[in-house]
This record gives structure tokens, sequence and C-alpha cells, in this order.
């Protein structure tokens, strides 16, 4: 899942990065407002952090561009505290939540889980893609009576999987849902980690399409 961030404060940004990569998101960071609504136009983001204070364009200006040239990627605001009247406007704005600065890195995990939830229309923090389940706040997953807690990459990549179980991913599908901007990316990457989930449970929880692909059955 690619998250991207628009904070112009190093800190604040190096701090958030680490935690998200941590958790197996991959982010995207810009570091001024015209950067990040160029960004969020070009899309494939599963949801976007916008801190309000921003140089080059302000985060609410990037936010009601944004809504109303269509764009309905899921928005988090990160605001300062003193920055009540923003963060209502933002809300107004077409924002889905928003944290107050300092936040705890899980509490920002958790929120985004929310977020996404609300937007696929999901009730739990558990994808089901045919036998298997992933856990979004454990990252514990199971198939066929076999459990185990994934680290980051790995559970980042079965989960790419089962959202659109029954659908082929490409190598370059897989490897921008995995790494973000600028990462170095080994070229067989996607081969280990997919060696590392089959060891776990079996060979037969992702399936190789000759040519094509990988993906993991709907049923
Ligand atoms: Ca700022």
């Amino acid at each position: 899942m690619r998250v991207l961030l628009i904070e112009d404060d190093p800190m604040v940004g190096k701090g958030l990065v680490v935690a998200l990569t941590d958790a197996g998101l991959s982010v995207d960071w810009c570091r001024d407002g015209s950067a990040g609504a160029e960004a969020l136009a070009v899309g494939g983001h599963a949801i976007v952090l916008l801190d309000l204070g921003l140089p080059g364009k302000d985060g609410l200006t990037v936010l009601q561009e944004a809504r109303q040239l269509g764009n309905h990627t899921p928005l988090l605001v990160i605001t300062a505290r003193d920055e009540i009247e923003d963060r209502i406007k933002g809300l107004d704005l077409g924002a889905d939540d928003y944290l107050v600065k300092p936040f705890d890195p899980g509490e920002l995990l958790a929120r985004i889980r929310a977020v996404s939830r609300r937007q696929s229309g999901q009730t739990t923090s558990v994808i089901e893609a045919g036998a298997i389940a992933l856990n979004l706040a454990t990252h514990e997953v199971s198939y066929r009576g076999k459990s185990d807690f994934l680290p980051a990459r790995e559970f980042a990549l079965l989960r790419a999987l089962a959202e659109r179980a029954g659908t082929i991913l490409s190598r370059t599908q897989l490897e921008e849902r995995l790494y973000g901007w600028g990462e170095e990316v080994e070229s067989n990457a996607v081969d280990v980690l997919i060696h590392y989930v089959r060891r776990r449970f079996d060979k037969d929880i992702i399936r190789n399409v000759r040519g094509a692909g990988w993906m993991v059955a709907r049923s």
C-alpha cells in the first residue's frame, strides 16, 4: 500500500517515513504543497497524509483543489495543536480524518486502517481472499489451518495480492505497491518475498502465472 506524505518539517517527515515503512507501507514524501498537489493528481496512493502549514501551496488549498477535481483519495490531515479552525475547515473540505501533532505512530496506523476500511466498505481489520485471512492490525496471516505473523514487506506483498484476488499482478505492479520513490529495488526482490511467504505456508498460497505475474485465488 502506497502512502503519499505531504509534510515540510524534516524531523516529522523522517519520523513518519520510518514508522510507515516499518509497518510495511511504501511512502512517497513531498516536502511542499505544489509537489504534493502534483503527486496527488498523478494518483496511485491508497491514502494521503497532509500537513496544513506548507510552503508552495498550503494544505487546505491542496485539499480543496483535489476534491474539486474529483480526486477522492482518502486523506488524513495532520495539524499542529493551534490550528483548530483549519482542522474544521479541512474536514469540511473533504478530509476523512485528522491527527494533532505530536501523535503516536500506533495511533496514526490505526487511523490509516480505519480510513482505508471506510473507503473499502469493510467493517473489520481482516481481509479475506479465498483461504487466506490477513489481519491488518497484527500482520497475522492464516492459510489452511496454519497461521503466522509476517514481517512488513512479506505482509505488504500478500496484502497487495489479496486485495485484488483473482487478478494477476505483474512484477512492476507489485514493486509499485511495495516500494516508494527512489528506493533501490533488487531485481529479484519480489521473487524473494514470494519464496518466503510460500515457505511459511504452502506453495499454493501464491500462484505463478507464467510470463504475466502472480495472483491469489478468490475462492
Ligand atoms: Ca508544516
